[in-house]
């Protein structure tokens, strides 16, 4: 039996053992109780041990994730939980927090999201169309009834017809008015949403595109690639030992620093790539065109120019020092889900960290 399926199994029993019995149904006799309660204190020693033993902060998201692993009921975690242990890498803090970003739901949730936000568009779309038909045939209407009023008005037993049909037009031209106002409304409505279209797709902070916008790109440059028979590679950054900044010169100027190299990879990858800041202090790139050898060349001399600079703290006069970056790469085209390329790059990255950062390796 290998380590991961040993891992699967023993996160099923627990899974089954640990689950507490469906409401309404008749309890179990005593001995059936104090098994479950066995298997939920054997659940509970194993996720703190576990926490413990992988040094893992004690935090709602990593207990939520152990948990999920240990107990069977997140079969994907297990899975992953079970293949890092078989390739004996470290579960740590920096792997779990990307497993939290690369968590398929939250992918459903924006695509969900995004749905909305076309139907909405396309319900904006319709009333505004609906709108301005019915306030042209309403404007038709009121000239053809005012005609007809101005011939009336010759013969003098309609008086009191025609000053309800008068009063009736007023009406029609307040409506007619309201009518263009909330057409002007829908309008700007639209245009609204156009924009937050735009700025969901962008990081507040460095304003490069975001993770959102990259794991868009990456899908469409995938099957770009391979229609065209293409390589195409991507690459996971991390700047090294960035809490370092933040402890010396505070999350403002380390901000500042995270702007200036978003800047600076934006630059450098030019045509050839598409950069977009992860999360925190990771970036990703893409590299059209390119297998993982070719990017790896392109981001090492991007590297090299990166870890020459000297960057200096405006509101202290104080140098940052050489801001380096690790980086991981991976060819995107290996795997069908491009996704699992963004995986391999992290491990390669995990390596270039454990070599002495400031390097690029390839995954
Ligand atoms: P390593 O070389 O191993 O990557 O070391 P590190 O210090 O860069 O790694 P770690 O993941 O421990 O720290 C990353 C830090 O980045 C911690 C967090 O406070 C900081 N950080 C994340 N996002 C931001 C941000 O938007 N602004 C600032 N100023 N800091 C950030
Ligand atoms: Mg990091
Ligand atoms: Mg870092």
């Amino acid at each position: 039996m290998t380590i991961a399926s040993r891992f699967l199994s023993r996160a099923a029993r627990a899974a089954a053992l640990a689950s507490p019995e469906p409401p309404g149904e008749p309890r179990g006799e005593a001995a059936g109780d104090s098994r479950a309660e066995e298997a939920r204190r054997t659940l509970l020693a194993r996720i703190s041990d576990f926490i413990i033993r992988h040094q893992l902060a004690v935090t709602g998201p990593n207990l939520a994730a152990v948990c999920g692993a240990l107990s069977g009921s997140h079969p994907e975690l297990a899975r992953a939980f079970a293949a890092r242990e078989v390739a004996g890498e470290p579960i740590d803090q920096r792997w779990l927090d990307t497993l939290a970003r690369l968590d398929p739901d939250g992918h459903s949730r924006i695509a969900a999201l995004e749905e909305l936000m076309d139907r909405l568009e396309y319900a904006l779309m319709r009333f505004a169309q609906t709108a301005r038909a019915a306030q042209s045939e309403a404007s038709d209407h009121r000239g053809a009834i005012g005609a007809q009023l101005a011939a009336l008005a010759e013969v003098p037993a309609l008086a009191e017809v025609l000053n309800l049909s008068r009063a009736m037009l007023a009406r029609m031209e307040a409506a007619e008015a309201a009518m263009a106002r909330s057409e002007a409304e829908t309008a700007a409505l639209r245009e609204s949403l156009a924009k937050a279209r735009i700025e969901a797709d962008i990081d507040h902070l460095t304003r490069l595109p975001n993770r959102r916008a990259f794991e868009r790109r990456l899908a469409s440059a995938a099957l770009e690639a391979q229609a065209k028979g293409e390589p195409l590679a991507l690459a996971f950054c991390d700047v090294d030992h960035f809490k370092a900044i933040n402890d010396r010169h505070g999350h403002e100027a380390g901000d500042r620093v995270l702007c200036a190299l978003a800047a600076s990879l934006a630059e450098q990858a030019g045509d050839t790539g598409f950069v977009a800041r992860h999360g925190g202090e990771e970036f990703v790139l893409i590299f059209f065109g390119m297998d993982k050898h070719a990017a790896r060349a392109k981001l090492d001399a991007i590297r090299a120019v990166q870890a020459t600079k000297v960057l200096i703290n405006r509101d202290t006069g104080q140098p940052f020092g050489r801001i380096t970056f690790s980086a991981g790469v991976a060819d995107v085209s290996e795997d069908r889900d491009p996704r699992s390329a963004l995986a391999r790059a992290d491990a390669a990255l995990y390596r270039a960290k454990q070599a002495g950062r400031n390097r690029v390796m390839v995954g």
